[in-house]
């Protein structure tokens, strides 16, 4: 597959690349090792001419009817949607991720611009009347959006923020993270084509570097940060400092509670595996805390670790790989750390544990899906490892096992599997988590709300309500005549 990507990228701003003056670095395919292009970090200079550009754009942009709005994202959708196959390869081979996910990623994306594209059309204010006239509540733009995303997700990291911001009227400076920035400068060509120069702005570069220029620039009105509860944290501090809403899309721990009343140990299995493992276990949303009913806990570990076994390991291009190669070296040490960890703390390691070596893809970090039996106090159930290990906890009490699922810093999401109904309305309602799944995991349908509670972050995304975050309320009174004078007697 041709990647027609170019050999470098600098910042693209006012739909042009510019070349950049801060220093290289390379993008490489962290299961072989391979260049695929390299990128200009942007300071200063470049992130002050990315939010001078989008400050002049949006007046304008904000001036352009929602129609006429809603028909340019619909666009970059179509457009989108014919590229998929190369955009999918792309994004394999910038972060190692298989092949069948990140195509999946693409559908995610398309999806996205489509749900906004019509969201905004219906994004109304209100009113009513008043005496001696009316008010209206109308709903207006905030301005400059700095935009910071992480790498698990790349193009539906980019859609889930450029989509409601632009969609809004917003103008957007977006910074893809320095893994996985390949298929966010490749979407810049498109955005050239299809809107208003200064709209979209996409400057690459490091957290600490640019991240940090972008999310202190003056000029900017709004802050949304996806990533990691610790760099939220700066994002937080920095939207304090100036009096900015932020949007924080953070880690997560999540639950995933099977009962004693479930039979259909193969299906169960297998959906508790994905939850865990999907994307190498590098998602915020993965069901990384296992708990089953000491009922059931022996049919259902035998039908997971026989499916896990099971699981192929292999290349990003494999067609019949189920995991593949972590986004870097410095994430396969990790998260092989936390499996010795896991060791060390006394769990029981079930399945798993290991690095793989995978011909053809010497450089990676290709890890085997990882099972422990573990307590709900020991680290690797507390912190996010961001990898494909699992932590499975015995239950018996349901009040005890409720307390413990809840007993984490994180609140993202939570899984639960039973056939009784009431029980699980009442576990959904009494979980701190932004999502509940019954009997099935990971649903992010357009338009299902995704946020955390906890320290899983601030706000919304996915849904209608996600332009609520991205606009504020003005209100106007209309009198039909100057009261009667009534103040001064
Ligand atoms: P990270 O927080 O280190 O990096 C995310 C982004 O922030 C990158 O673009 C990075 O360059 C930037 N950044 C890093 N340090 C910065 C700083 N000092 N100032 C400004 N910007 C900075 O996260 P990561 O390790 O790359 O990604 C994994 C994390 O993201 C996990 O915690 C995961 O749970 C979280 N995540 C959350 C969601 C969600 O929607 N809740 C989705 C995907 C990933």
């Amino acid at each position: 597959m041709q990647l027609g990507l170019d050999k470098h990228y600098g910042p693209f701003i006012d739909n042009r690349f510019a070349t950049g003056s801060g220093e290289r670095f390379d993008a490489r395919d962290p299961a072989t090792g391979e260049l695929l292009a390299t990128l200009t970090e942007c300071g200063a200079a470049e992130v002050d001419a990315a939010v001078a550009a989008a400050r002049a754009a949006q007046p304008g942009w904000a001036a352009t009817p929602i129609e006429e709005r809603s028909r340019l994202l619909w666009t970059l959708a179509d457009r989108l949607a014919g590229d998929m196959t190369r955009r999918a390869h792309i994004d394999a081979h910038d972060i190692g991720r298989r092949l069948g996910e990140t195509t999946y990623d693409q559908i995610i994306a398309v999806g996205h611009y489509r749900y906004f594209a019509a969201a905004i059309m219906t994004h109304e204010g209100f009113g009513r009347a008043i005496p001696n006239g009316h008010f209206i509540a109308k709903r207006e733009p905030l301005g400059v959006c700095a935009q910071v995303v992480p790498w698990n997700v790349p193009t539906i990291m980019a859609a889930a923020k450029i989509a409601p911001a632009v969609a809004a009227g917003n103008t957007v400076v977006l910074k893809p993270d320095e893994h996985a920035s390949l298929s966010t400068m490749e979407l810049c060509k498109l955005i050239a084509e299809i809107f208003p120069p200064g709209v979209i702005n996409v400057i690459p570069g490091r957290g600490a570097v640019t991240g940090q220029a972008l999310i202190h620039h003056k000029g900017v009105a709004k802050i949304s940060f996806t990533g990691s509860t610790e760099v939220g944290r700066l994002m937080a501090a920095a939207g304090a400092e100036a009096l900015l809403p932020v949007t924080l899309e953070l880690g997560g721990k999540s639950a995933n509670i099977v009962f004693p009343d479930v039979t259909d140990f193969d299906a169960i299995a297998d959906n508790v595996a994905f939850a865990a493992m999907y994307c190498n276990g590098q998602s915020c949303l993965a069901g990384t805390r296992l708990f089953v009913h000491e009922d059931v806990y022996r049919p259902l570990m035998d039908a997971l670790c026989s499916r896990l076994a099971r699981a192929v390991v292999a290349a990003p291009f494999d067609e019949k790989a189920t995991l593949s190669c972590l986004v870097s070296e410095k994430q396969g040490r990790r998260v092989l750390d936390y499996i010795d960890v896991g060791r060390k703390e006394g769990a029981r390691l079930l399945t798993g544990g290991s690095r793989r070596q995978i011909a053809g893809c010497e450089a990676g970090y290709f890890i085997e899906p990882t099972v422990f039996e573990a307590r709900n106090d020991m680290r690797i159930c507390r912190e996010e490892i961001f990898g494909p290990v699992l932590s499975v906890i015995r239950w018996s009490d349901y009040e005890v096992m409720l307390a413990q699922a809840n007993d984490s810093t994180y609140g993202l999401a939570a899984g639960l599997y039973t056939r009784d109904i009431s029980r699980a309305l009442d576990t959904a309602d009494r979980l701190q988590a932004g999502s509940v799944w019954v009997n099935q995991y990971f649903n992010l349908m357009n338009g299902t709300p995704f946020g955390g509670y906890k320290q899983s972050g601030l706000g919304r995304e996915f849904c209608h309500e996600t332009l609520n975050y991205y606009t504020q309320l003005k209100s106007i009174t209309l009198a039909k005549s100057v009261p009667s004078p009534f103040y001064v007697r």
